[in-house]
């Protein structure tokens, strides 16, 4: 069985940073979306020639496509010991699709993280100096905060209601936000 465990938040909130760190800690496999997606971008497959545009529109890519290639992902091994989930799931399809999986991949925690939206605007437009994103421009944000708000907030709720999220605010320093993070990992 492969325990999931959900980084659910805004864009801009420091989900990647604190995943790479607490998989690293905790031998867990990290599994970013947002990167795949750009790596078949990149690669320019046929999935990254659907993906391209709407990722630099800051749209969501095709629930059905996603999905895919989520559980295509999670069925290597370096998943065995349980696995973190970055950006996955962004909307409530996705989420009921993992419910699907769940005697063999339960979604054990929900660590939702929490930051106000001009806190985020301001750190995605720094990170865009550096990311080398197409994505990280005025407009996209806009978008992907939008979109945000609309397809992925209400997952709050949902995991609310099984009882399995914890909340933490992620403004702040990095390693003060990790460390409350990893509370909720030796538990
Ligand atoms: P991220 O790196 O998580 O901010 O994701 C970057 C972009 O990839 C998003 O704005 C979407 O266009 C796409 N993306 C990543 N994860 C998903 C997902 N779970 N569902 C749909 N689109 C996604």
């Amino acid at each position: 069985m492969t325990h999931l465990v959900v980084f659910l938040g805004p864009p801009g909130a420091g989900k990647g940073t604190q995943a790479i760190k607490i998989a690293s800690e905790f031998n867990l496999a990290h599994i970013s979306t947002g990167d795949m997606l750009r790596q078949h971008v990149k690669e320019q497959t046929d999935l990254g020639k659907i993906a391209k545009s709407l990722l630099d529109e800051g749209k969501l890519v095709p629930d059905d496509l996603v999905i895919q290639m989520l559980i295509e992902r999670l069925s290597h091994d370096d998943c065995l010991g349980g696995t973190i989930l970055d950006g996955f799931p962004r909307t409530l399809p996705q989420a009921k699709s993992l419910e699907k999986i769940n005697d063999k991949f339960p979604v054990v925690k929900v660590i939702v993280f929490e930051a106000d939206q001009e806190e985020l605007t301001k750190r995605i437009l720094l990170r865009g100096e550096t990311s080398g994103r197409g994505d990280d421009t005025e407009d996209s944000i806009r978008v992907r905060l939008e979109v945000y708000q609309k397809d992925t907030e209400p997952l709050i709720t949902y995991y609310e209601d099984k009882g399995i999220t914890t909340k933490i605010n992620a403004v702040g320093n990095v390693d003060d936000i990790y460390k409350e993070i990893s509370k909720e990992f030796i538990k």
